[in-house]
Order: C-alpha cells, then structure tokens, then sequence
C-alpha cells in the first residue's frame, strides 16, 4: 500500500516570519491527516526555523534544491544534503522544471544530487515533466522516460526506497492549466512501467508517484482517485494554509 504524500513547494516566496507563521497555522489544520504525509518546502534560509517550529507534528520539510556533493569545499552559494539534512530536513526536491528551465538543472546533475541527497539520508523528490511542445509533438513518454532513466541510474533498489517521484508537466505549472485525470493516470502508469523495466516490479509497486501543476482544493480528489496518483506536488495553492490544509485533507 502506497502512504500518499500532499507536499507544498513555496518556491521564492515568503520571508521568514511569513514562512514560519503559515507553518504554524498548517499545524493543527492538517493535525489529523493520517492518510498522508504532509510536506512544506520554504526557501533554505527559512528551513531551519520552520524544521523547527513543526518538530513533533506530523509536517515535515524539504528544501527547493541541494547540492551535488556532500563533501565540504570550494562550492560557493551551494548547500550540502548533509547540511539539508542538519537544518532538520527529511526530503529534497530536485530537478524542479523551474531549475531545469532557467538555473542549469540537467539529467545528469538531478542525478548526482539524488545520490547525494539519498547519502545525506534526505528522501529525494525526483521532478520529470514534458513542454508542451513535446506533449504536441507525441514525444512526452519518451521525454519523461529519458529523465528517469537519466535521473535515477545507478540507485539500487535500497535507494529507491529513499525517492518520489513528481510528475509535472511544465505546461500545467503555475499555468492554471491542470492535465485532466486521465492524462495524470496515463503517464503515471508510464513512469512506473520505466521504474519496472529499470529497477524491477517491486520497486516500481512501492515508488510514489506525486502529480503536480495547478492542483487545488477543487480538482485535488478526481486526480487523487486514479490509481497511479500517490500525491501532489502543490505550488500556488500550498502557499495559504487554508488552502493547503483543504488539499491535504482531500478525503
Ligand atoms: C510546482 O511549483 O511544483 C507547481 C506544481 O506549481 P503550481 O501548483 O502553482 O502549478
């Protein structure tokens, strides 16, 4: 059975006071969501604080991005997992559309940091997602099935326990354009074919596969009904409590 996972991905919003105050109110609005674990990831200079602020509870925090290497050194402006990891974290987003769009983010360094953060002991969430130039051109499973074979290659089946995988395509992101629940399935059961055919059936039974672009609290239980669909990956909408809490507590 695949534990759903709800994560909110506050990108560069929210100063630290803000961040913190929508953390605290999250808490007892989502205090009773059992059915899924909840994720917040505020900016890096916030997650200290926050980790902090929502210790006991059933929220936990990821950041945005890490770096490629745990090894401390000459890397200006970068962040260590294991330092992630220090500043009270349990999960690392990489490989945003965002990062792969406008800061460099490619196959190969989405997978130098997933085994970096997997060494840190940081659980991975692993973004793959299409344009929609290539979704109109038919090329969309072969693209989200380069980015995972890319991606993921060389972790074992241990360290697959340790990734999510997030589904979004950019073209739904912060767009107000959702893929409709069918679509979601379709390609969600496409990403756990490529997850069997690269790391077996068991792992691709077990991987939790989060969808992501423009879920909200009104189209957040069709997709969550579809089979493949563990999750979201939530922008816009997770960052207001209420709106986030709503999305969390789909059921
Ligand atoms: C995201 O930032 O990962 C995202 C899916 O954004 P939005 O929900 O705003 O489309």
């Amino acid at each position: 059975m695949r534990k759903p996972v709800i994560a909110g991905n506050w990108k560069m919003y929210k100063l630290l006071s803000e961040a913190v105050d929508t953390a605290v109110a999250l808490k007892p609005l989502v205090a009773n969501a059992n059915h899924c674990e909840v994720i917040i990831a505020p900016v890096f200079t916030a997650l200290k604080t926050v980790a902090d602020r929502v210790e006991g509870s059933n929220i936990k925090v990821a950041s945005q991005n890490c770096a490629a290497q745990n090894d401390f050194g000459a890397h200006t402006g970068e962040i260590a997992p294991v330092m992630i990891k220090d500043a009270g974290c349990s999960h690392a987003i990489i490989g945003h559309s965002e990062r792969r769009q406008f800061y460099g983010d490619t196959d190969e360094s989405v997978n130098k940091k997933a085994h970096a953060a997997i060494a840190a002991g940081l659980v991975a969430i692993v973004c793959v997602g299409e344009h929609l130039s290539e979704r109109e051109s038919g090329n969309a499973n072969s693209v989200v099935a380069g980015q995972l074979n890319t991606g993921l290659a060389g972790l074992t089946v241990a360290d697959m326990e340790r990734i999510i995988i997030a589904y979004e395509p950019v073209w739904a992101i912060g767009t107000g354009k959702t893929a409709t629940p069918e679509q979601a399935q379709e390609m969600h059961s496409h990403i756990r074919q490529t997850v069997a055919a690269s790391h077996g059936n068991e792992v691709a039974d077990a991987v939790r596969i989060l969808y992501g672009g423009s879920v909200k609290p009104d189209n957040i239980a069709t997709l969550m009904s579809q089979p493949d669909v563990d999750g979201a990956l939530v922008g816009g909408a997770s960052l207001e409590a209420d709106s986030f809490a709503s999305i969390v507590n789909y059921k």
